[in-house]
């Protein structure tokens, strides 16, 4: 008979990782916690207004192409996408902005008007950048991160130097570009992956040019579009999802052998689990003691993504001055990044995000009105409260205000916000991380949380704080990676 596989959670990873157990022969079965599919990116309607929770960036067309090609199977078969131009706004004061165009030339355009010999010197950023995309995303984040080996060949050898790896991405956007904007603006990327740019390795200057050459795309109906796809798929390989079924308590054998998963009205047998849920979550939660790899100093030491301060508000006109998506830099960024990680705290001029998918889908909100997405990075573990909530709401209009003239405290109709503890709350998320873990030096490749327990022989990991990290196109990856692990682990078993 075929091995059953419990897969807990679905989120991207977990989706992706029964679809493609699925696909090789498995008998797959999620339970989700929530009474509806997604995991961070879920989406809600109200009073004619619709959010999506959580991801608003489409980036990487490519890797959600190849997820649906590898089942033969276009992204164009579940859902069409629009590039958007402008691909976002940046805002550094009032009135004062920088629309990106979509596009590499234009990009050069706009530098070389702000910066003297700068358009020259992002040609030559982004054909190095081209480089480590076309050996990051398309080769080193399959790798499983089990064993050094995996890493030792000439391009990586090669690529210590030409990937980057050794070298901050602040530093090497500074030695490119001196003015302060266009500094800013290459680093903004970086945010995706939950470290500073000092930090993190200028590897990632692939997400340059994932940002300016293969552009910001939005799905129509939005985000929840994807995840409405890979359910769909995921179905069609003949995946079970059991949703409102939190795993309570994973029952392991001596031996450290796990025998099934205990809801709360039920307990499921498996051979296998993956666990796609929050990876902290279920190995200091769901496992005995006895059973866990890494001891709770492990995880206080590690680098966490930030948290977030989310509102989601319906407003009752269209706001001026908004795109798609519009981030406001009026303030330091470094200021804000160390309330982040140095000295965490309820950051006092903080750098925000406003999405406004409205402004692309007619849907999204009703005639003559804005569904606006607020983002504020916070440091994970803070206490959140509805004064904080109700200040910091106060806080972002008067900056809306102040950046684009636009008075919007009185033309609010609906608003909901969502912080730590709903991070907490909703998914299980170690002290309210909203994108897992930060992909820094050391936390890269195999110094992450590893793919599979080293103490429960059928346990493996997916999702955002284990390979390759954070973001919706690395958890598809995820999923992949994970499933052809306990394919080659199950077929040796078999073949010995
Ligand atoms: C506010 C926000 C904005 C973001 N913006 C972007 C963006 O613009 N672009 C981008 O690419 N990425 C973005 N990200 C990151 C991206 O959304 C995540 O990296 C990705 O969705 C993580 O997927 P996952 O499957 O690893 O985890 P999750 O989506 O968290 O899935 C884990 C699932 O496990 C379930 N679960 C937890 N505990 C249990 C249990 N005990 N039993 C059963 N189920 C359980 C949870 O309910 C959840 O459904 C953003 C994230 C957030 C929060």
């Amino acid at each position: 008979m075929n091995k059953k596989v419990l897969v807990i959670g679905s989120g991207f990873a977990g989706l992706s990782a029964a679809t493609a157990l699925a696909d090789k022969g498995y008998q797959v079965q999620i339970l989700e916690k929530n009474d509806q599919p997604g995991g961070r990116a879920r989406a809600f309607s109200a009073d004619g207004f619709t959010f999506d929770m959580g991801p608003s960036w489409y980036w990487m067309p490519d890797v959600f192409e190849r997820y649906f090609q590898s089942y033969g199977k276009s992204v164009a078969d579940y859902y069409s996408l629009e590039r958007l131009d402008p691909s976002y706004r940046v805002y550094f004061g009032a009135q004062d902005y920088l629309d990106i165009p979509a596009g590499l030339e234009r990009c050069v355009e706009l530098f070389e008007s702000i910066e003297a010999g700068s358009g020259l010197k992002l040609r030559k950023f982004m054909e190095e950048s081209a480089y480590k995309y076309e050996v990051g995303i398309k080769d080193l984040v399959y790798r499983p991160g089990r064993s050094l080996l995996e890493f030792a060949d000439w391009r990586i050898a090669k690529g210590l130097f030409q990937l980057d790896l050794l070298k901050s991405i602040r530093s090497y956007v500074h030695q490119h570009f001196q003015n302060p904007r266009l500094r800013q603006l290459m680093e903004f990327p970086i945010l995706f992956l939950g470290g500073t740019p000092k930090n993190t390795p200028a590897l990632y200057s692939l997400m340059n040019y994932a940002d300016m050459e293969l552009g910001t795309w939005f799905p129509k109906g939005g985000m929840v579009e994807i995840v409405e796809a890979m359910v769909a798929l995921a179905k069609e390989k003949g995946v079970e999802i059991v949703t409102s079924s939190p795993v309570r308590n994973l029952k392991v054998a001596t031996g450290g052998h796990i025998s099934g998963a205990e809801c709360d009205n039920a307990t499921y047998t498996a051979d296998i689990v993956v666990a796609g849920a929050d990876y902290h979550h279920v190995e200091q939660q769901l496992l005995p003691a006895a059973y866990r790899q890494y001891s709770p100093q492990y995880w206080e030491k590690r680098d966490m993504a930030p948290s977030s301060l989310l509102y989601y508000l319906g407003v009752s006109k269209k706001v001026e001055g908004l795109l798609h998506h519009t981030l406001c830099f009026d303030e330091s960024f470094d200021e804000h990044a160390a309330q982040l990680y140095d000295h965490p705290q309820w950051p006092k001029k903080p750098l925000f995000y406003v999405s406004a998918t409205s402004k692309t889908d007619p849907n999204a909100a009703p005639e003559g009105k804005e569904n606006l997405f607020l983002l504020v990075p916070t440091a994970p573990g803070l206490v959140d409260t509805d004064s904080v909530k109700k200040d910091y709401l106060h806080l972002l209009m008067a900056r809306i205000k102040k950046l684009t003239g636009e008075n919007l405290e009185h033309s609010i109709e609906y608003q909901r916000s969502f912080a730590t503890s709903d991070f907490v709350s909703d998914y299980n998320s170690f002290k309210g991380n909203a994108y897992g873990l930060a992909n820094t030096l050391r936390q890269t490749a195999i110094l992450k949380p590893s793919l599979k327990s080293k103490k429960v022989n059928n346990l493996y990991y997916t999702g955002q704080l284990t390979v390759p990290g954070p973001g919706v196109p690395p958890s598809l990856i995820s999923g992949q990676v994970v499933a052809d692990e306990i394919e080659k682990d199950y077929a040796k078993a078999l073949a010995v």
